[in-house]
């Protein structure tokens, strides 16, 4: 198990490395376009394999994209979806010439008046195209935290969306804890946690689920808000995590936390998720210290950039500084 967090790319992908390594990260997710955008990934190829040699030279570990906010892939207006299945296919395209390990695409909500069959088949066509343009790396399909329409917010809806997929080789399963809570699965026990991977393996899904988002939640189980707090700051909790890191269905996983703030809070974060893991803090030869990078930490364009990052927030995107 590899515990990370969602890093800023501060200007260029490689900023993902200093990022990575100042908050002590063992892998990391990046956007690879503005979030708040439609525009593609601008990378050029050459930069992009340069980024990607130098990732794994840093021997950071595993390396994930997540698609733009508004990448709807069950969206009841066609035109919609064919800009996000076209926008999630060009980070397909970013994540196997960087040579990252996957790309994580939401669940997808279709409009309330659709009717589920129809908005799990709209979905999976877009999966089957998004997924057909991967090679080597994932496509993380990411549950929801529910709401009018949402296509799969829990493990039995993810395995009716998979199998509308044709089972599709690429595609993968990327849970979020705040999601999975928010929804209603009892993480803040040990029994809970027991329950929720039980239904996982019941589904034989345990070989899908590659990513986990950890994050703790300013809100009651149940409540349907997505809203994340840092580990052991919210009502899933310290005892919560501590069963979920130790379930060995997510033993075999990426753990990403997307908890707001600078990177100094990733890597406490980071360091909670260790000690609960059981897993020793991760030291460097020569500690990090505060390099001219670093110190922009507190600038706009960081706080954005980390802000808590699987729903849309009215911040601009005017600071945000395109790969
Ligand atoms: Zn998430
Ligand atoms: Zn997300």
């Amino acid at each position: 198990m590899r515990i990370g967090a969602h890093v800023p790319t501060r200007g260029g992908l490689f900023g993902a490395i200093d990022s990575a390594r100042a908050c002590r990260a063992e892998a990391a997710q990046i956007w690879g376009s503005n979030p708040r955008a439609w525009a593609p990934p601008s990378v050029q190829a050459d930069g992009a394999r340069e980024f990607g040699r130098a990732w794994r030279a840093a021997g950071l570990g595993p390396l994930i994209l997540h698609c733009p906010y508004m990448v709807n892939i069950a969206s009841p207006t066609a035109a919609f979806r064919r800009r996000s299945v076209h926008l999630a296919t060009a980070t397909v395209a970013l994540a196997e010439t960087i040579g990252a390990d996957g790309v994580v695409v939401h669940a997808g909500a279709a409009g309330a008046s659709t009717e589920r069959g129809r908005a799990v088949r709209v979905a999976a066509a877009s999966l089957r195209a998004i997924a057909g343009a991967a090679r080597h790396a994932s496509v993380l399909v990411e549950l929801t935290a529910g709401g009018a329409g949402s296509v799969a917010s829990t493990f039995p809806e993810f395995r009716e969306l998979l199998d509308a997929c044709g089972r599709h080789p690429r595609l993968a399963l990327c849970a979020d804890t705040c999601h999975l809570f928010a929804v209603g699965y009892a993480l803040d026990s040990a029994g809970g946690v027991k329950a929720c991977f039980d239904e996982l393996r019941r589904l034989r899904l345990s070989r899908r689920l590659r990513v986990i988002h950890a994050n703790d939640s300013k809100f009651p189980r149940g409540a349907r808000r997505d809203s994340h707090t840092h580990i052991g700051q919210g009502y899933i909790g310290k005892a919560g995590f501590r069963a979920i890191l130790s379930d060995p269905a997510v033993r075999r996983c990426t753990v990403i936390c997307e908890t707001p703030g600078k990177l100094e809070d990733h890597a406490r974060n980071i360091a909670t998720l260790k000690r609960l893991a059981g897993l020793s803090i991760r030291m460097f030869s020569n500690p990090p210290r505060a390099r001219p990078s670093d110190r922009r930490a507190s600038t706009p364009e960081m706080i954005a950039s980390t802000s808590p990052i699987c729903r849309p927030t009215s911040r601009s995107a005017r600071t945000w500084k395109p790969a």
